[in-house]
């Protein structure tokens, strides 16, 4: 069996140890004599395995009494429908677009009710985020939307923006559990687990409890309005059973870890070889502004195409998977989420090393 360092930005790398317990457990989940997979979400085991998944990610994000937490399908962009859906009383809500995900979901809110752009980054290819102090927010605005960290661009918020008493919503898809945060500060959180937490089919979500209410758009489906699942306790049909159970596990492993502190000690220590590297190399340079680097997603360009590809080609064939630019960039994107090993950023950045010097 052979492993590669897989810099994927989603689905994404999950820490070995998850998966070989996963493998274990396939055929005999803790003498049930059947695999999570083929099991009814009504059984006892089942009710374990989802509630302990909760506990532990509350007990990891410090999450307060007040918040409910969603184990939820249709990925992040349906969500982005969900939101407005929702949270849109007064049918207005401003967005900060830093990014595709954002304007994603700004067009999606633009379905249902006033979307407003209070801050973008689009003049300089997204590659900054935009100072956020003083925004036109108006007091009939619902809410205030960002996409935290910018899996695409590789930018990410270092303070949340002043939404003037207004609800913050955030888009943590990218950086769910890279580090600390203060759940207060938000009235939803929420990110598809496919990038940083486990398999693709879950999304999370973390709602302010007086936010979960009857009061949502007229026609909101029964299955996207919040209360609906919040009631059955994220069990009101069939979940991604699978997804959470793996999801719990890697809760357990970031326990084990020394939880969110920890992983941001590391998650810094990694992305500083990478970027102390692009900071001083001739060949190789990031695309991003220094203050709004992200920690999960690093872009880097060479300024030739034809290099880059070489590149890309050559990572590859070295057992470097995955670091070809999103179509929409081009370039090199290293997507060095938890479960990447310092190991598989110095070994990357030393096999940087050599192809510039190869080609300088
Ligand atoms: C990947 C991603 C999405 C889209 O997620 P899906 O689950 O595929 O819908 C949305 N937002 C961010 C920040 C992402 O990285």
């Amino acid at each position: 069996m052979k492993r590669v360092y897989n810099f994927s930005a989603g689905p994404a790398v999950l820490p070995e140890e998850v998966l070989k317990e996963a493998a274990d457990e396939m055929l005999d989940y803790k003498g049930s004599g059947m695999s999570v997979m083929e099991m009814s979400h009504r059984s006892k085991v089942y009710d374990n395995i989802i509630k302990e998944a909760e506990a532990d990610l509350r007990e990891l994000m410090n999450i307060p009494d007040n918040y409910k937490v969603l184990f939820l399908q249709g990925g992040a962009s349906q969500f982005f429908a969900e939101v407005p859906m929702n949270m849109m009383k007064n049918k207005k809500a401003g967005y900060i677009i830093t990014g595709q995900w954002a304007k994603k979901a700004f067009q999606e809110a633009k379905i249902y009710g006033e979307a407003v752009e209070l801050a973008s980054s689009a003049d300089k290819t997204f590659s900054y985020i935009p100072d956020c102090s003083d925004l036109p927010i108006t007091d009939d605005m619902d809410y205030v939307y960002i996409c935290e960290n910018n899996t695409i661009y590789g930018t990410k918020f270092k303070s949340l923006p002043d939404t003037k008493g207004k609800d913050l919503v955030a888009d943590v898809s990218s950086c769910f559990l890279s580090e600390p945060v203060d759940v207060s500060k938000y009235a939803v959180i929420y990110g598809g687990v496919q990038k940083n937490v486990g398999p693709a089919g879950c999304v999370i979500a973390i709602i302010r409890d007086d936010l979960i209410t009857d009061d949502v758009l007229p026609q909101t489906p029964t299955m996207l309005k919040w209360k609906t699942q919040a009631d059955a306790d994220s069990l009101y049909n069939t979940p991604p059973c699978y997804t959470i159970y793996i999801c719990g596990k890697v809760f357990k492993w970031l326990k084990k870890m020394g939880g969110l502190e920890a992983m941001k000690a590391l998650n810094e220590k990694k992305a500083k070889i990478l970027y102390d590297y692009l900071d001083q190399s001739k060949l190789f340079k990031g695309t991003v502004e220094k203050e709004s680097r992200s920690l999960m997603n690093v872009p880097f360009v060479t300024g030739n195409e034809e290099l880059d590809a070489k590149f890309v080609k050559e990572a590859k064939e070295a057992g470097f998977e995955n670091l070809k630019g999103h179509r929409t960039v081009g370039g090199m994107r290293a997507s060095i989420y938890n479960a990447m090993p310092v190991e598989g950023v110095q070994a990357l950045v030393d096999f940087m090393k050599k192809f510039e010097e190869e080609n300088a």
